[in-house]
């Protein structure tokens, strides 16, 4: 199937070749005919998939008739949960319409400036992508009018929802036209996500796919360790070790991030956080630093770090454990961009398993236990928590993997030789997972 093929106008399907898209996803082969059929979608898809195409194709196709409606507003809205995400969205949109020549966007998004936003409002809009507070912000002060609405777009619905946005979000629609058509992508359809998307939606097409392979693979380890400390000289050893070009650190908290990014910059990475109290202007420059490489090591909190699409970052750390399963798929996600292959390590406590086994549950596979050479936990989890017996292997059931280049501790001895910090004999049990990407 071809881009030609679902009915896009040429304007739109020229910028897509240049852009390198040959033929679409998926996720947008479905969804693309289906909504500019006109129908409400339900679409289940990851962070990887081309979910944006797939909801701003249309979206363009709308844009390249004539509105018939009057006022400035916005004829199609995105809502995202993030500013990053929405500025990608934002970015994308250009791209994709960069041959329609008066495509107006605007981009509302927290911790940026009212006024720039403000300016943007006061000329016609064709397309908004916004985060539903600051949004909310703006229709408060009476600076939005819906009345030429065609089409709403919930982006990551799920995880707008587990952000507390639900109110937010049932505000901003009931301001919209009832003849809209409405679009909501997420990663579930189930649960509170489900019940939204009934309320919002008519007679809605359900579109769910399967995970699909972007072409990268992202190579899963799950590492445990002792305590904090020994987390800590885990993370030196891989960063020493790994040959990454560049990682996504994640850790639990905003003022953790900070710590840690202070830490690996005295150590001598070019080290940066990216969290969400961090002023707006200073993240986007952040990941500009990131994009262009002169960050290597980014540590960063859950929701910052949604929407990063850098193809370059080929390591994802996960420090401490995301607090929500799903999120672990959006953390690794992180690398194995754009068909590169990634890697993706886990650090645990020990004491720590059962979190460990929530994410396997979310996930229905294991992830690989693997061990550094001398610097095992001297506590192992409970049998099945987590831990991949091998049968056949070795008696502590751990087995020997060849060593793949980019794994950050296979055949390879700890750097200075040994620390000395676990007493019992070094073991060169590493297990590594070649999982498939997972969004
Ligand atoms: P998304 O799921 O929207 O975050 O898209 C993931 C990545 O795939 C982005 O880097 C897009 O630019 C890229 N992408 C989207 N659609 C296509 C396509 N049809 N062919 C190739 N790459 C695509």
């Amino acid at each position: 199937m071809q881009f030609t093929d679902l009915g896009l106008a040429p304007t739109i399907t020229r910028a897509l070749e240049e852009a390198g898209y040959t033929s679409p996803t998926p996720v947008q082969g479905e969804s693309i005919p289906a909504a500019l059929a006109g129908n409400d979608l339900l679409v289940s898809a990851q962070t990887g998939s081309g979910k944006t195409a797939a909801f701003l194709l249309p979206s363009l196709q709308k844009l390249t008739v004539k509105s018939e409606g009057r006022g400035n507003g916005p004829r199609i809205l995105v809502l995202t949960p993030t500013r990053e995400l929405a500025q990608q969205v934002e970015k994308n949109a250009l791209e994709y319409g960069k041959n329609l020549r008066w495509l107006r966007t605007a981009c509302l998004v927290g911790g940026a400036s009212f006024g720039f936003q403000t300016r943007a409002l006061s000329r016609p809009v064709d397309l908004m992508v916004a985060t539903p507070g600051r949004l909310m912000d703006h229709m408060r002060q009476g600076r939005v009018d819906f009345s030429r609405l065609e089409m709403l777009v919930l982006d990551e619905a799920d995880r707008m929802l587990d952000m507390g946005f639900i109110e937010d979000i049932e505000t901003i629609v009931a301001a919209t036209p009832a003849n809209r058509q409405t679009v909501l992508f997420s990663a579930t359809l189930d649960g509170t996500v489900g019940k939204l998307a009934e309320k919002l939606t008519r007679q809605p097409q359900r579109i769910e796919i399967a995970r699909v392979e972007s072409g990268g693979q992202i190579e899963e380890h799950l590492l445990y360790a002792d305590d904090q400390r020994h987390k800590d000289r885990l993370l030196e050893h891989i960063l020493k070790e790994a040959g990454f070009d560049q990682a996504v650190i994640f850790t639990a908290t905003k003022i953790g991030s900070e710590e840690l990014a202070d830490k690996l910059a005295d150590q001598g990475y070019s080290a940066a956080c990216l969290h969400g109290d961090m002023p707006q202007n200073w993240r986007n420059r952040t990941l500009n630093d990131l994009r262009r490489g002169r960050i290597r090591v980014l540590v960063a909190t859950d929701v910052a770090a949604r929407g990063i699409d850098v193809p370059t970052i080929t390591h994802v750390i996960n420090y401490d454990l995301p607090k929500q399963a799903e999120d672990y798929v959006h953390r690794i996600g992180r690398t194995g961009r754009a068909g590169r292959d990634g890697t993706a390590i886990t650090l645990a406590e020990t004491r720590e398993f059962h979190r460990v086994r929530r994410i396997e549950q979310y996930l229905k596979r294991q992830i690989n236990e693997g061990v550094i050479e001398g610097m095992e936990p001297t506590r192992r989890p409970p049998k099945g928590g987590g831990q991949r017996r091998h049968t056949g292997g070795k008696p502590d059931g751990q087995r020997r993997h060849g060593s793949g280049s980019g794994q950050p501790y296979a055949g390879r001895k700890p750097s200075g030789g040994g620390s000395g910090y676990a007493k019992r004999a070094p073991r060169s049990a590493n297990s590594s997972s070649r999982a498939p990407r997972a969004d």
